[in-house]
């Protein structure tokens, strides 16, 4: 569990630390039993035999095999196409110039819904080529179920001549790879160098890795069924499963979910061939197998270093192939207790509409996940539970849960997770707040410029938005790199109109009690010269972003305050200004409808980002010389819009304070005033805030934002709301 801190526990960075475990986690042995008694990864005895008892009697699970058999029956009718290339990657099914995926007209014409134009041949046909060969093995591995359940030799006979088809073809397929769209380059000649991740199937060592599941899967099932001859087990062996599994092996990926899903595919296909070097490769190999990726490509807490909830959940969907062969080899992976720690730390990260902040190149996130029924298995924590479908399933027939037992998931807490790092803010007011905030480790080719980022949720809805990635992998499209994984794209600080570098945050402070939760953090090396360091407070009704910058040459830059809230659009009353935003970043070639305004004399800055069911306020005690502008910005496509507000100001240091409170419609807002205290000493900032009737929250924070302290002055007295306090170095 990570280091979860409520109910009125304060912490800072050092006491929130979690040590990696003491005793260091060995492998167990590996041996193989020969000769290879079938099936032997594809499940065991006891799971077969839950199957078998489940298709011979009535009910639900019955119903639930019959369903599955049914599309074994559909596969058989439909025949079997095999296309006569490999498959290329989504990322080529876009139009170049909008930026926009691609409609399918047919096979072979895939037509822009903004411009029109329509795309045809490689790669475009590719793509579909690469969902057909994905289907193809799904079927192929359902028919082998269907088999080794009812008996019927039809499904064996369909299974074995999809494998046998693809043993004929598979190594006849040129190899492509994802970077290269043009058909004259000799993908195949530099298989060993710069294009080792190419395939033959598809045009990733990834995919061919995922396909190797279905693949062993089917072959094992069938293997006995007396459907295939010795012939055609060796040529389904050598040219399909071993063939694939060396044109896996060739790319050596290290600490990557790359190399997840290769150790995934290397130990079935050593399984099922009986080749106990392959299997040992997947688990052991120095660099690459499972032992070295637990230990160098997992935060102390379960994160995968991705840092991002869809490559979370992605690698952990391979981890579980490895994790469930293994078991049926007799080799216990699930005693990792990182490996249990991945499937259960996304619970503290839930926030108030259900979903997982979309960090890094992620879409749409939730603990509700395919590995769950695995995981509960083999962990039985009561979180898992608590997401398994109440209804049978395939997955939990096979693993024989007992149905009666059922959970709920406790309310999570506020917590700060420091080797992902990661800080979760909630509350307990009518919204039911929650908010994140990153600070952690760059997470690489999938990590964004997003040091000190925030999201916020609350009345059931998302709020403040960090996009992800766009929902058409646009990874090769400016787009991705100017707008996504750039600092632009969240909430965050622009300096002289740039974003981030790739930089480790530091936490400083964090604090939680039912009420309030907060926490400080330094962006760490994320701008030359410049120094960011982000509080955020979050109470029962709205969040506190603070914010420092400070020029390290105590040259005077331009600073740009940036915040996007889903909603319609953004209105508030301020003066017109000339001014533009410039175009200092690329990513604010994406923003529309650009509006800018001054402050004039005004002592604070309103503005509302109106929504259907919940409207945005955002109050910031306004200095002299404030730019403000507002538009549009992007979220999962260039055409699906966000308000965003941007505050522009300049100084060698310069403080940003502002006031975010959800409204739910037909409510009120509880808050009439925020503003900063003016002319403070530089040793101490003071920010207050007036909310309903007669109370006045202050918060102040120490200058180097190690501590700080929320307090409510009454009439007679003060109480103390949250505090977090650190020695000073
Ligand atoms: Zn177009
Ligand atoms: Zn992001």
């Amino acid at each position: 569990m990570a280091a979860c801190v409520s109910g009125g526990a304060a912490a800072g960075a050092d006491d929130a630390a979690e040590t990696k475990d003491a005793a260091p986690w060995r492998l167990p042995e590996i041996r193989l039993s020969r000769p290879v008694a079938h099936p032997v990864i594809a499940c065991t005895a006891d799971e077969l035999a839950r199957l078998k008892a489940a298709w011979a009697a009535d009910g639900p699970a019955h119903d639930i095999l019959a369903a599955r058999f049914a599309r074994a029956d559909e596969a058989i009718k439909a025949g079997l196409t095999f296309p006569d290339e490999g498959g290329q990657h989504n990322q080529w099914y876009q139009c170049d110039k909008c930026q926009m995926a691609l409609k399918t007209v047919d096979a072979h014409h895939h037509k822009c819904p903004k411009c029109g134009k329509v795309y045809s041949g490689f790669p475009y046909d590719n793509v579909l080529y690469a969902r057909t060969h994905s289907r193809n093995l799904h079927r192929m591995e359902t028919a082998a179920w269907a088999w080794a359940v009812t008996g019927d030799r039809k499904y064996a006979e369909f299974a074995a001549k999809v494998m046998l088809g693809y043993a004929d073809r598979y190594l006849e397929y040129p190899m492509l790879h994802a970077s290269v769209s043009d058909k004259s380059v000799d993908v195949a000649a530099q298989k060993h160098g710069k294009l080792k991740s190419a395939g033959h199937l598809w045009e990733q060592t990834l995919n061919e890795s995922m396909g190797m599941i279905p693949l062993v899967t089917a072959y094992d099932l069938v293997h006995d069924s007396g459907v295939l001859s010795d012939d055609e087990k060796r040529r389904v062996e050598t040219r399909f499963i071993r063939a694939m599994a060396e044109c896996i092996d060739v790319h050596k990926a290290g600490k990557s979910n790359w190399q997840t899903w290769h150790n995934a595919a290397l130990l079935w296909a050593g399984a099922v061939l009986g080749d106990e070097a392959m299997v040992r490769a997947a688990l052991d190999r120095p660099k690459n197998g499972f032992a070295f990726q637990m230990q160098a490509s997992v935060s102390a807490e379960g994160m995968w270093y991705e840092n991002s909830w869809g490559y979370h959940y992605y690698t952990l969907s391979a981890m579980t192939h490895i994790a469930e062969g293994a078991r049926r080899l007799g080799i216990d992976l699930y005693s990792h207790p990182l490996l249990r720690k991945m499937y259960t730390l996304a619970f503290d990260y839930v926030m108030a509409d259900g979903s997982l902040p979309r960090f890094g190149d992620a879409v749409q996130d939730s603990p509700d996940r395919g590995v769950n029924e695995e995981a509960y298995a083999a962990c039985g924590d009561e979180r898992i539970l608590a997401v398994l479908p109440r209804e049978r399933t395939w997955d939990s027939i096979l693993l024989g849960r007992d149905m009666s037992k059922q959970a709920e998931l406790p309310e999570a807490a506020s917590c700060v997770i420091p080797g992902a790092g990661h800080a979760i803010l909630r509350t307990n007011g009518p919204g039911k707040l929650s908010a994140a905030m990153t600070f952690g480790p760059y997470g690489g080719f999938h990590g964004h410029f997003d040091k000190l980022s925030f999201v916020l949720f609350g009345h059931g809805q998302e709020l403040a938005v960090d996009p992800g990635r766009a929902k058409s992998q646009a990874y090769r499209l400016p787009i991705h790199r100017e707008w996504y994984k750039a600092s632009v794209g969240h909430n965050v600080v622009l300096v002289d109109g740039k974003g981030q570098k790739e930089a480790d945050g530091k936490l400083l402070a964090f604090a939680a009690n039912d009420s309030y939760a907060a926490v400080a953090a330094d962006a760490g090396p994320a701008f030359d010269g410049v120094r960011h360091r982000r509080l955020l407070l979050l109470a029962p009704t709205y969040l506190v972003v603070v914010d420092e910058l400070k020029s390290a040459d105590n040259k005077e830059r331009t600073f740009d305050w940036v915040y996007h809230n889903l909603g319609a659009k953004v209105t508030g009353e301020l003066p017109e200004a000339e001014a533009g935003l410039g175009n200092a970043d690329p990513g604010f070639k994406y923003l529309r409808d650009v509006k800018a305004y001054g402050v004039g004399e005004q002592k604070q800055t309103v503005l509302t980002v109106a929504g259907e069911k919940v409207s945005t306020r955002l109050l910031m005690p306004a200095r002299k010389g404030d730019q403000v502008f507002t538009g549009t910005g992007v979220f999962r496509s260039v055409d699906d819009r966000v308000p965003v507000v941007v505050l522009r100001r300049t100084g060698s240091r310069v403080l940003f304070g502002a006031l975010i409170e959800p409204v739910a419609a037909g409510d009120s807002p509880t808050v009439q005033d925020f503003s900063a205290l003016d002319g403070v000493p530089a040793s101490l900032e003071e920010w207050y805030f007036v909310k309903h009737g007669e109370h006045v929250d202050h918060l102040s924070i120490r200058p180097d934002f190690t501590s700080f302290r929320l307090t409510r002055r009454e009439r007679v007295g003060r109480t103390e709301l949250l505090s977090a306090d650190r020695p000073s170095p």
